[in-house]
């Protein structure tokens, strides 16, 4: 698998490109092009944080030696936030193939210079203490339609205001007494402009700070300086944040002494089909039961698509492909399931292996005989090479592949019908063999001699059906996870409804564990991190928690039917 660094992958442009190439133009930051990704480490990532690192990583690689993307977590919110979380992203950001360098920040690093640039503010008359209870700040702050009322200490003093932000710096007042308020506008249409709430006290022990403030900035307030203070150019983030934009700016223009002059520009969130992607909803799936973990492969974090099987190319490949817009839309999941095939396509070794075993006997087949059949490995990738099957009398094939009566049209085995194995002879079914209670537990064939490796000998009526099998002396078995969706509706959230609750709509079909499947030998030796193609059952990963050596556990990654590309073929017809 392409796994490891990445190249600057072409890239079709888009308005974000356009801008930062509108810059460089201009010889805007003389040149440099310094993105970050801002994670708050309060879950672990997901396929939508995957947007905005192949985003913001992308562009560093894309402007080669000028430019960089820094990792920052923002970390500003003590009471929610964990070292585990912290070192999951690490693992996320670095298994996508994204190297920050030397450029790892926190946020809680300028948690004193932050504090500075509020004094700054205070002194300026820009920002005041606000001792409103937390419901008359609320009451005052208006609606969409009235402006606001401005707070009864809004005109205090510098000297005061000063005093006691000191004060609950100092620990000196309880939460919930006092706030750090800008002083903006009580009147702006925007409501982020009105007085917005720069810090609040919080008696809370913070993941790296200790118990070192009790005073915490919010994020509003952090995330623009902390940007300056970085450097960063182009400060990109979801379309959600457009409307706290003016107060970006209006801290990158009032606080002094700056490093950088960043600005902000969002662009549309990803949203995909059957699933959900807010933390505070996957914290709530993992907490309460309802998947084995952040990491469940059926889970649309980073650490849950790596052990289904996704590979960091399929999800950057996936990034490009639905590139950036300025409006919300929603993703269909096929067009992740597409990216990962056309991967695992070009990449896995093919497998035979059997899910619901049936014994099959070919009764002209000599008793002590065992053949060993030439298989390719991977038909896309010719170095990938050929390996030797073992075939003898008695086979196993998937009871999906016999059907006693079937319908017309089935061209998989029945009774006095014929397929070919997979690689070898056509066989036909003779007899079939039941238990008491009428189960076919056996089925009796012959093959025929003159379509062996493969021969379609002339004049012979061709045989439609190629099934898959193993050899029953020689298979191992395996165990064998089937995931589907992890909800029955697209749009779980939308679905469940105001009143209603997402965690109902989950998928009771999530999750199969197979008992009883068989491989062919090889498998046995299938290593952590395999990626195989079962022939004609879809693609699997050996996982890496479960899997003990000489006993792999595969976790299907993705079927082999791709809607996706159906999709996409029927776009190409209807225009060309
Ligand atoms: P959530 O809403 O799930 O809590 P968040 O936006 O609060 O996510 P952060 O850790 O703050 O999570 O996100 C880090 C960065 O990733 C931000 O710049 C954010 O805009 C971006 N991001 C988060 N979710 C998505 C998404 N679905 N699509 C694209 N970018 C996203
Ligand atoms: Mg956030």
């Amino acid at each position: 698998m392409s796994d490891s660094a990445v190249s600057p992958a072409p890239v079709a442009s888009d308005f974000i490109r356009d801008l930062i190439a509108d810059d460089l133009a201009a010889g805007r930051n003389e040149g440099w092009v310094i993105t970050r990704f801002p994670p708050e480490p309060n879950g672990y990532l997901h396929i939508g944080h995957a947007k905005s690192i192949c985003l913001n990583f992308g562009l560093a690689l894309e402007h080669g030696p000028k430019a960089r993307c820094h990792l920052r977590f923002d970390d500003t919110n003590p009471t929610k936030e964990e070292t585990e979380y912290v070192d999951s992203i690490q693992e996320d950001v670095r298994w996508l193939g994204f190297d920050w360098g030397d450029h790892l920040y926190y946020a809680s690093d300028y948690f004193e210079k932050l504090y500075g640039f509020a004094e700054q503010l205070i002194g300026k008359g820009l920002a005041y203490v606000d001792e409103q209870s937390a419901e008359a700040i609320r009451a005052n702050r208006g609606t969409l339609t009235t402006p606001g009322v401005n707070s009864p200490f809004r005109d205090r003093s510098v000297e005061e205001s000063l005093a006691l932000f000191r004060k609950m710096r100092a620990g000196e007042v309880a939460e919930g007494v006092m706030i750090l308020r800008a002083k903006i506008d009580m009147a702006s249409p925007n409501m982020n402009m009105r007085d917005p709430v720069l810090y609040r006290v919080l008696k809370a022990a913070h993941h790296r700070t200790g118990d070192a403030w009790c005073l915490y900035p919010m994020y509003d307030y952090a995330h623009p300086l902390s940007d300056a203070l970085e450097g960063i150019t182009h400060s990109l983030c979801t379309l959600e944040f457009e409307h706290h934009r003016p107060l970006y700016e209006w801290l990158i223009q009032n606080v002094e002494g700056l490093p950088g002059q960043p600005y902000q520009r969002e662009f549309a969130r990803l949203s995909l089909t059957y699933t959900v992607m807010s933390k505070r909803k996957l914290l709530r799936l993992v907490k309460e039961g309802h998947v084995q973990g952040w990491d469940d492969p059926r889970m649309p974090t980073i650490s849950g698509l790596r052990r289904r099987g996704y590979t960091p190319a399929s999800i950057r490949h996936f990034c490009r492909m639905i590139g950036l817009t300025k409006f919300n839309s929603l993703t269909d999941v096929a067009v992740l399931e597409h990216a990962v095939r056309e991967d695992l396509n070009a990449n896995a070794l093919r497998a035979l292996v059997v899910l619901k075993p049936l014994k099959v006997v070919i009764e002209n087949y000599p008793e002590d005989q065992v053949e060993f059949i030439e298989a390719v490995n991977n038909p896309e990738n010719e170095a990938a090479g050929t390996r030797q099957m073992p075939l003898c009398r008695e086979i196993y094939i998937d009871q999906d592949d016999f059907m006693e009566v079937p319908p017309s049209g089935y061209h998989r085995l029945k009774p006095g019908g014929e397929v070919r194995l997979r690689y070898g002879f056509c066989i036909r079914c003779q007899e079939v063999v039941k238990d008491a209670s009428g189960q076919v537990v056996e089925v009796r064939c012959t093959y025929d001699e003159a379509t062996r490796h493969g021969v379609q000998p002339e004049g012979r009526p061709k045989v439609k059906g190629i099934i898959h099998w193993v050899s029953a002396r020689h298979a191992v078995p395996v165990a064998v996870r089937l995931y589907d969706r992890l909800f029955t509706e697209e749009q779980p959230e939308v679905a469940a409804g105001e009143d209603g609750d997402f965690v109902t709509l989950i998928n009771p079909g999530s999750l199969t564990n197979v008992e009883g499947a068989m491989a062919e030998p090889a498998l046995a030796e299938a290593v952590v991190g395999g990626h195989y193609q079962f022939e004609r059952l879809g693609y699997f990963y050996v996982d890496p928690k479960d899997s003990h050596p000489g006993k792999p556990v595969f976790n299907r990654t993705v079927g082999l039917k791709d809607s996706w590309a159906k999709v996409v073929a029927k776009q190409q017809g209807t225009k060309g």
